[in-house]
């Protein structure tokens, strides 16, 4: 490989323009956190380099002693940082420090409204990092070598945070990186040793490297560590604080953002091992990007071994953040070793029920707290009843929909267990209707037998819902039953009074039944009347073994083709509609009835019609003929 001695002047990315930018004035009422960032990031190049030379130790190059150093110097006003970690080559460099490599940058950076409040907000599910020191810096130097290439190739990058950057090859006989902040012109607060202290321990006390200063003071010479640097998660829980557990995450999860909450487990016996997870309390910007990174760190007995160790934790718990310490693993366990190994099935199994046990705890205790996490993840958390079986029973509990108790409104505060204990007597299933908006489910004729008879149904409209009652199909021993499925079996709830009624209506109007079907021959399965709609003229259901309505609509708007099957339209008869069809005679007339009564049903429930100008055409000419 060539080195470029040369000095090169480079753009930053759009992207990065576009953070620095918000960064700087978003951030500057909390401008300290840059050195909590930097020492973040010795932290993880320090890890990084540990892992690496369990397979190669040369790396450390006769310097195993791995240690962040922070300087400040007065009459130059600048801080440095200085790590002896990995370092990095001037390709990881012009990568790093010159893009934002995280998956769905982009999509994130189209979100941003322009409005800086809204968005600084935002920032933090983004997370600030390395740019954060142009915060208080107007000029940045970084000097660093990759561990393992020459001492010519060292890189120094440059930058003032405008819109470029400088990079040439520079020699350095030390690996590792060395920050130099030439701090703005108001900045001089920072050149303070006690405030600097103040700042490492109240945000990074719980790094694992010593972090050493100068020791200050007339006749003091020499270096003091300013941080505990002992691994968090091996202390004591008594011991260690909230802040201390909130500035943990945030170096872990690589987020700016106090967590909901966490839980940090000592496992003994046959297997040891810690495990401290969080839950974030906002999404992380990557929630739904399919290669987003999984947040829990592995360690082997306090090493640092990988990020985003996917085996560790279900995706549908994707949000969670931490780390797992296992004692039981080689260190020189490998993304492949991963996949099948019983020690880490069992870690999986063990995080998972930890997970969910903290939910269920933060469901009863905190219920405000708990709406809050389902807001944000309650959808991914679903994923967790399709993918496996497991855990069924655990999740099941956890969730909540809305539901036309809570007088329809759209919060999903409505637990399954609620739903059973307010079911009427004779009631034997749990109803829901699916739709692709709120509005429609809320509103959806099928439910006009239940609002009559004080039947609660579960409003569903999350996309994912389908899916769901797919694989969830009982609670508590009730079955799950969509109102716009099958025959509507309202058990014990429908009198035989109504029972009897029903059939007869059946047989009374088996002739307009035989009309209808004849016209809508193409369209429908079946014509029936009606046990569901008290207000509205017709609806559609599908036969019991048919997929749902709401599926098929799902399928075919993302261009699946699938063989539709054809839906029974339910007649109301003692709708004055039905009623007037009934005794029409002129046949055309009788048709375009027909098919009005079907595509108002259609529609009613979200559906597309095949050919909506006709429709409208002949609701008009009947309107004229009504009129006349
Ligand atoms: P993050 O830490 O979330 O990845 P940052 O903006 O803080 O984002 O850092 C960007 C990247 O720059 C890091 O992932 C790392 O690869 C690199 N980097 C930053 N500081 C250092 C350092 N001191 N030593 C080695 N690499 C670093
Ligand atoms: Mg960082």
């Amino acid at each position: 490989m060539s080195v470029e001695a040369k000095q090169e002047t480079l753009g930053f990315q759009t992207e990065v323009k576009q953070l620095l930018n918000l960064m700087i004035h978003s951030l500057y009422s909390n401008k300290e956190i840059f050195l909590r960032e930097l020492i973040s990031n010795a932290s993880d190049a320090a890890d990084k380099l540990r892992f690496e030379a369990l397979k190669d130790d040369s790396l450390y190059e006769d310097d195993s002693e791995l240690k962040i150093r922070v300087e400040f110097d007065e009459k130059q006003k600048t801080i440095t940082v200085i790590d002896n970690g990995v370092g990095m080559s001037r390709d990881e460099v012009v990568e790093h420090l010159g893009t934002i490599a995280k998956s769905g940058t982009k999509q994130f950076f189209e979100s941003l409204t322009g409005d800086e409040t809204k968005d600084s907000q935002l920032i933090g599910q983004f997370g600030v990092g390395f740019y954060s020191c142009f915060i208080v810096a107007d000029k940045v130097e970084v000097t660093t070598r990759r561990a393992g290439l020459p001492r010519a190739e060292g890189v120094r990058w440059s930058s003032d945070g405008q819109s470029d950057y400088t990079i040439e090859t520079v020699d350095r006989p030390k690996r590792g990186t060395k920050i130099v902040l030439q701090l703005k012109d108001d900045m001089d607060e920072f050149l303070n040793a006690y405030r600097l202290h103040g700042i490492i321990t109240k945000y990074s006390d719980h790094i694992t490297l010593p972090i050493m200063m100068d020791k200050q003071g007339e006749d003091e010479t020499g270096e003091e560590t300013v941080n505990k640097a002992t691994a968090l998660w091996t202390r004591n829980k008594k011991d260690i604080s909230d802040e201390e557990y909130n500035e943990f995450y945030k170096h872990v999860g690589h987020d700016f953002q106090d967590p909901m909450t966490h839980v940090h487990t000592k496992v003994e016996g046959k297997l040891e091992y810690t495990s401290l997870l969080y839950i974030p309390s906002k999404a992380p910007f990557d929630l739904w990007d399919r290669e987003q990174r999984h947040g829990v760190k592995l360690y082997v007995r306090r090493v640092f071994i990988m990020d985003d160790a996917e085996q560790l934790i279900p995706s549908w718990l994707r949000f969670v953040r931490g780390i797992v310490d296992s004692d039981d693993l080689p260190l020189n366990v490998s993304r492949e070793i991963l996949q099948h190994n019983k020690v880490i099935d069992s870690i999986r199994s063990g995080c998972t029920k930890r997970v969910l046990g903290l939910l269920k705890d933060m469901a009863e205790k905190d219920v405000e707290k708990y709406a809050e996490f389902w807001q944000v993840f309650g959808k991914v958390l679903k994923e967790g009843v399709i993918e496996s079986s497991d855990h069924k029973d655990d999740l099941s509990k956890l969730f909540r929909f809305a539901s036309t108790h809570e007088d329809g409104k759209e919060d999903q505060t409505v637990s399954l267990e609620d739903y059973v204990a307010r079911m009427q007597e004779g009631q034997k299933a749990i109803y829901f209707v699916t739709a692709d908006s709120h509005a429609t489910a809320k509103n959806s004729p099928h439910l006009e037998i239940f609002n009559k008879k004080g039947i609660e149904v579960l409003l569903l409209s999350d996309p994912i819902d389908e899916w769901v009652t797919s694989h969830l199909t009982e609670f508590d021993g009730k079955p799950l039953q969509s109102v716009n499925k099958g025959a509507l079996d309202l058990g014990d709830i429908q009198d035989e009074e109504e029972k009897k009624q029903e059939e007869q209506k059946n047989k009374d109007f088996s002739k307009l039944i035989e009309r209808v079907k004849k016209v809508l021959d193409e369209e429908v399965k079946e014509v029936r009347i009606t046990s569901r709609l008290t207000n509205s003229p017709a609806c559609l259901v599908s036969d019991e073994n048919d997929m749902g309505r709401h599926l098929e609509q799902i399928l075919q708007a993302s261009g699946q083709a699938i063989p539709g099957s054809k839906p029974i339209l339910e007649i109301n008869p003692d709708h004055p509609i039905v009623k007037k069809i009934d005794v029409e005679s002129d046949e055309d007339l009788f048709k375009d009835w027909s098919h009005i009564l079907f595509d108002q049903a259609l529609l009613s429930e979200g559906g597309q019609l095949k050919d909506p100008a006709s429709f409208v055409h002949k609701l008009n000419a009947l309107i004229v003929s009504l009129a006349d």
